[in-house]
């Protein structure tokens, strides 16, 4: 009852048009579930994920699950996600992201998922990683471990979305580091991020992963731009 209660007085609200939910929605309302679009590139070999990172990174595969568009509401989720304390939303769109990767079987041989790590400044400003918390999501139904602590940002960077790619390529480079690569050495890494833009970021992180004795690099992203 006192759930219902404070359901009443405070209701949570839709992470993409901010109306408030009614009993059996969660995060995202009936009405903007639907136009959550997917890309169905999951199964898909050979797919704008895929072909977007190649030759860049040395990949194994890829794949992004949602399609962001400036304005749509993929763009409204990946911001609540960001910037409204979201939580428990970062983790229900890792699980959904992990289910398409369980079911396409595409990726059974991964063997550790790595978040795309912020700096220590930023995550302390948000309060958590929302790359992490994706992973979360993922290994509550693609069961596979997770190491947090191996790659770290170790530059600050500045925000990416102002930038034109050759710059965003420029910003990221070199702003990663791998500080246990024994962790690391020998496995398929499955690294893990919200928005697939111009792959500088990925890139960056792979370029550091490289040096790594005996790593397979595959990319599953929540959501990737332009498609
Ligand atoms: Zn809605």
């Amino acid at each position: 009852m006192i759930r219902s209660v404070l359901q009443a007085v405070f209701p949570s609200l839709c992470a993409c048009c901010g109306e408030a939910l009614v009993q059996g929605e969660r995060h995202v309302c009936l009405a903007c579930l639907p136009e959550l679009t997917r890309t169905l590139y999951t199964p898909m070999d050979d797919n704008p994920a895929e072909r977007l990172l190649l030759g860049r990174i040395p990949l194994e595969k890829a794949t992004a699950m949602l399609a962001f568009r400036q304005g749509n509401k993929v763009q409204r989720l990946v911001h609540a996600m960001k910037f409204h304390g979201g939580c428990d939303l970062c983790v229900e769109m890792g699980r959904q992201l992990g289910l398409e990767l369980l079911r396409s079987g595409r990726f059974d041989d991964i063997d550790l998922l790595v978040p795309v790590p912020l700096h220590w400044w930023r995550r302390m400003r948000r309060g958590y990683n929302q790359s992490e918390l994706l992973c979360r999501g993922i290994a509550q139904v693609f069961p596979r471990p997770l190491n947090t602590t191996a790659l770290v940002r170790h530059r600050h960077t500045r925000a990416q979305s102002r930038r034109r790619p050759s710059e965003r390529e420029r910003n990221v480079s070199g702003a990663f580091r791998v500080r246990k690569p024994e962790e690391l050495a020998g496995k398929h890494l499955l690294l893990v991020d919200d928005v697939l833009t111009s792959g500088a970021t990925l890139t960056g992180c792979a370029n550091a992963l490289a040096h790594v004795q005996g790593v397979h690099i595959s990319v599953a992203v929540l959501s990737m731009a332009g498609q």
